[in-house]
């Protein structure tokens, strides 16, 4: 199995650390890996999505809850540290990037969505695209500021945070992202539709999404 060579690591929030790896492969936006250690005396693999664009360099980014067993052991993971990691795997890719995009996360979910809509902007700037991020509380929004910053750079891209927890002073959308699926469509002509998390979430999407008149080809998704 290939390796990967621990760049550098920082905590994003208590809960997720970002982690960006030298990686001897080139991925397509969306895809994910499988990290394999030993962990607790056994050999353990978990999957991560890859939340970077496709580098000439080949160094890829992973955003990992870091309270479990695996994710502990990537904390204690140091500088020049390698690491047991499959080749990228995956469905999830970007379809069109002239096409509307609407993406749908949650968490750590958030993950493939970035790279794709980085990719998506990096292709075609002025493209219309729609993120709804749900996170339980604001500090716990991965990429808030630059995802604000992109719509200052890209007048196309809209950036709809939601917060699900019960969080005083937060004066935007609450509740989770299936809440607010209408608004994050409305004015989109046609979107494809990009989304990732957990099951129940993803069935509702799809759901929704589908009686909404998107098709199975135009939706792409991940399950965590
Ligand atoms: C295709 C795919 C892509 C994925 N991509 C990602 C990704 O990008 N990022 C990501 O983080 N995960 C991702 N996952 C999930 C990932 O593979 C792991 O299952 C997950 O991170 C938990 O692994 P773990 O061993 O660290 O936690 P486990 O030990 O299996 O624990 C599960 C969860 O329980 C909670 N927990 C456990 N112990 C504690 C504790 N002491 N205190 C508080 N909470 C605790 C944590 O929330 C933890 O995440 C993906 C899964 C799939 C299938």
């Amino acid at each position: 199995m290939p390796t990967v060579e621990l760049l550098e690591h920082s905590l994003m929030t208590p809960r997720v650390s970002r982690f960006a790896f030298q990686a001897p492969f080139r991925h397509e936006a969306g895809q994910y890996v499988a990290l394999s250690a030993l962990v607790d005396g056994a050999q353990q693999t978990r999957y991560y999505s890859i939340a970077s664009p496709p580098e000439p360099s080949g160094r890829i980014e992973l955003c990992v809850q870091h309270e479990g067993a695996f994710g502990s052991h990537m904390r204690s993971l140091r500088r020049g540290d390698r690491t047991e990691c499959s080749e990228p795997g995956g469905k999830m890719r970007l379809l069109d990037p002239a096409r509307p995009a609407v993406y749908f996360a949650a968490g750590t979910g958030v993950s493939p969505m970035r790279a794709i809509l980085l990719a998506q902007l990096g292709a075609d700037p002025a493209a219309e695209a729609v993120l709804l991020l749900g996170a339980r509380h604001s500090s716990e929004l991965l990429f808030r500021d630059e995802f604000e910053a992109l719509t200052d750079r890209h007048p196309g891209f809209r950036f709809m945070p939601s917060i699900s927890g019960d969080e005083t002073g937060w004066d935007g959308r609450r509740g989770r992202v299936v809440a607010h699926i209408d608004e994050a469509m409305a004015g989109l002509n046609s979107p494809d539709a990009y989304f990732c998390g957990q099951r129940e979430m993803v069935a509702q999407l799809r759901e929704r999404l589908a009686a909404a008149g998107i098709t199975d080809e135009r939706q792409v998704y991940e399950r965590y």
